[in-house]
């Protein structure tokens, strides 16, 4: 049987030019790039061009600003986790009139990730507070609801670009400029240059394949980034973070306390022997990504399109969840199935070849339903009868044609 893949936003297939780059580097150039000697010179210097090679893609005024990480899980961690800690260590106690140091918030969208929804769940648990910004049924978030909950204690805010559910772009620009008037109103700032808080950090795992990711065009100060989200391997991913050396000189210009410590790799932001091979090719995916960027989202967003008439057609009263515009992400199309259990329609999708999802990878195994459709303001029913299809730049026409059959079927069959 040939079998559909319409899950790309969970993850992408190895791009061959990609395996063909990273392939030397499993056993031929396999250095430690710690190691003073010539096969470790070697490795940090593939290290740092693909560095340097993803920072130029984003716009980083310099190389030093990407962290390689795991993951996006692993960079959204440390988004959170790392700036609430330096600031937590830098700051308690010097909050002079302003009291901007006591009580930290983090701000961040209700629709976000599991890695940041769960990540600031824990730094409530640590006496963090956290304020959920809600979202319209498009998955815009409200800018007045920002605008109220900015306040002097804010460290950071986290709004992803895309989200990987239902493919609403968020607007960072709009979000930047509210930061921005709000720094300028701040009474006396603090010696200890509060003036560089509250933090944008942007989670652009779904996003980089599709838009324009440039860390200035978008304002942003920290920017995750995965690998294996545009067709480079899993295992891999960094977090831009602008460095600021006259605000947080104390680390090098980071904002970021260490989350993994150790041998003091990547700056001494994140420990641990580097990935060379999967950041090679993590470089290579993002350097074929950016160039085929407007051509890939412009066929995308076409079979995309196509692959919604297909189903209306079968299914009239299908539904899109989230934004049903030119205002969402090429490739991520969610429908509601009203009747239809989606846990019962992927494992039937399944058995007939096609590949999908209901909600996000991370939690496809629990069967639960997606707060994010839930947080458009939908009821739970609607969540439980929802499914992602997710386009990748190796879709074909003839693939969108086959997957609607296969819909049309599965459902016809089901009443
Ligand atoms: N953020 C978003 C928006 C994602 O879609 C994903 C993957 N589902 C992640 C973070 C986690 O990425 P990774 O698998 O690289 O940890």
């Amino acid at each position: 049987m040939r079998r559909l893949y319409f899950d790309h936003a969970a993850s992408t297939p190895v791009d061959p030019r990609v395996l063909r780059a990273m392939s030397p580097y499993f056993s031929g150039e396999f250095g430690n790039p710690g190691s003073l000697h010539s096969f470790g010179q070697e490795a940090i210097a593939a290290v740092d061009a693909s560095r340097e090679e993803i920072g130029k893609l984003i716009g980083a005024t310099h190389f030093r600003e990407i962290i390689f990480t795991s993951g996006a899980t692993e960079a959204n961690n440390l988004a959170l986790r790392g700036a609430v800690e330096f600031y937590k260590k830098n700051h308690a106690g010097s909050a002079g009139a302003t009291g901007f140091a006591a009580h930290p918030r983090v701000i961040i969208s209700s629709i976000e990730h599991e890695s940041i929804m769960e990540t600031a769940h824990d730094l409530e648990q640590y006496g963090i507070e956290v304020i959920k910004l809600p979202v319209n049924k498009e998955g815009v978030i409200n800018i007045v609801a920002l605008k109220e909950a900015l306040n002097d204690r804010t460290v950071v805010v986290s709004v992803m670009h895309v989200n990987n559910e239902v493919g609403t772009i968020q607007p960072l620009r709009e979000i930047k400029f509210m930061i921005d008037a709000f720094r300028k109103e701040l009474p006396g700032v603090d010696a200890a240059h509060p003036a560089a808080y509250p933090l944008l950090h942007t989670d652009a795992a779904q996003s980089f394949p599709y838009l324009y990711c440039d860390v200035a065009m978008l304002g942003v100060d920290m920017m995750t980034l995965s690998a294996h989200k545009l067709n480079g391997p899993k295992g891999v991913g960094a977090l831009y973070v602008r460095r600021d050396e006259k605000a947080f000189f104390a680390n090098g210009g980071f904002p970021l306390a260490a989350q993994v410590s150790g041998g003091g790799q990547e700056f001494g932001v994140r420990s641990g022997t580097e990935n060379v091979p999967g950041i090679v090719g993590f470089a290579r995916a993002a350097t074929l990504a950016a160039a085929a960027r407007g051509k890939n989202a412009t066929r995308v967003t076409a079979l995309r399109d196509e692959l919604w008439k297909r189903i209306k057609a079968a299914v009239p009263d299908a539904e899109i969840n989230g934004p049903a515009g030119d205002a969402k992400a090429p490739h991520i199309l969610n429908i509601y199935f009203p009747g239809h259990d989606a846990q019962d329609l992927l494992t039937r999708f399944d058995r007939a070849g096609l590949a999908v999802s209901s909600g996000s990878a991370c939690r496809s195994r629990a069967v639960e339903s997606s707060y994010v459709i839930e947080a458009l303001g939908y009821s739970k029913e609607r969540a439980a009868s929802s499914i992602r299809f997710s386009l990748g730049k190796v879709t074909t026409k003839r693939q969108v044609a086959a997957a609607a059959k296969i819909i049309q079927k599965t459902l016809l069959s089901a009443e």
